[in-house]
């Protein structure tokens, strides 16, 4: 087993707390090269598609050559709302940015992480409306959905620049990606927003801004008409390993890429621990937990789940898995000094 591989797993726990960075970043690396594929998923808090696959990338997969950089919830506020963007789409904030704007430190902090040396190659993972067509065949099927795409600015970047034949890889990927179809309909293809000249939202984007920087970048864009979320999942694995094919990235999985392991995966939720003393198991948890021991201070929440999120309001923690609720702790404060000295 690789030892990167062995890494995530006895880290298994993720910490969540005052002291986390604004964007979360797991790094599956191999000492071996500087080629880099960094994905980045959750823009969109709506769009469960991309982060429960990213999630998935981060914990499920094995790379064995190269690396393989993943942010899988960039939108932690709106993923547990479920809304689009709670303070504006993010997605359209990477031109200019006012100081005091609620997205500066994320868009700051990930906007560093697409210029880094060592990235190669920027995925921005979606889920979009209906099914793209280049003919009008309805309100599902037509040439304005953006489900089912592989997006991309322009056709090329500068000549010499490694993975810069953006139409050239974008067209491989639809290509296999058309081979394993679970059904006809959802059969992807290439949109070309040429966004320099033609598109002027897609100008303030995080695909824009990398390829304006000479960084190779796509949009995967699965359908939210698909029938269930481990279908949408489904999608995005593969495209994603289609680009790792295409960069030489090696990776083995610990699951069958079919909806049913995906599903379950999906619903294991795993486990939190609270300051490192209490364990709860989230999968068939109970919807309200009450007099939970929670500290007057700062408390420590780790999850197992990447996709792990607490929200505290006056008197509950809402304990989240992406955009799922999965309960509700009602807390029984306690200060930490006054157990100390009665033990
Ligand atoms: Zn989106």
């Amino acid at each position: 087993m690789n030892k990167h591989f062995n890494k995530i797993l006895f880290i298994s726990f993720y910490l969540l707390c005052n002291l986390e960075a604004n964007v979360q970043l797991i790094k599956k690396e191999n000492n071996d090269s500087n080629t880099t594929l960094l994905v980045i998923a959750g823009i969109h808090g709506n769009e469960p598609g991309s982060y429960f696959a990213a999630s998935i990338l981060a914990t499920h997969y094995n790379i064995k050559t190269k690396n393989l950089w993943v942010v899988p919830n960039l939108n932690k506020d709106s993923i547990r709302a479920n809304k689009r963007g709670i303070h504006g789409d993010i997605s359209r904030k990477f031109l200019t940015l006012k100081r005091n704007n609620p997205h500066k430190d994320i868009i700051e902090e990930i906007k560093k992480l697409i210029l880094s040396k060592n990235v190669s190659l920027v995925l921005n993972l979606h889920d979009s409306h209906g099914f793209y067509r280049k003919e009008f065949q309805g309100s599902i099927f037509n040439p304005n959905a953006w489900g089912q795409t592989c997006v991309i600015d322009q056709c090329k970047l500068d000549q010499n620049q490694a993975f810069g034949n953006l139409n050239k890889i974008a067209s491989t990927v639809k290509k296999n990606l058309n081979l394993n179809l679970l059904q006809k309909h959802h059969a992807f293809d290439v949109r070309n927003t040429k966004t320099k000249f033609e598109d002027e939202a897609m100008q303030l984007s995080l695909t824009y801004f990398a390829v304006t920087n000479n960084k190779p970048a796509f949009a995967i864009e699965s359908s939210k008409n698909l029938s269930s979320l481990s279908q949408k999942v489904y999608y995005q694995l593969l495209a994603i390993e289609e680009f790792m094919n295409i960069m030489d990235i090696a990776f083995t999985r610990n699951f069958n890429l079919k909806e049913k392991s995906i599903q379950k995966i999906i619903q294991s939720y795993g486990e939190i621990r609270i300051n490192d003393n209490i364990r709860l198991k989230l999968s068939n948890i109970k919807n309200k937990l009450s007099f939970v021991p929670i500290e007057l201070g700062i408390n420590k929440f780790k999850f197992t789940n990447l996709l792990g999120d607490i929200q505290k309001t006056k008197n509950k923690y809402f304990v989240f898995i992406g955009n799922k609720l999965v309960t509700t702790l009602k807390p029984q404060y306690f200060q930490i000094e006054k157990i100390v000295q009665k033990i």
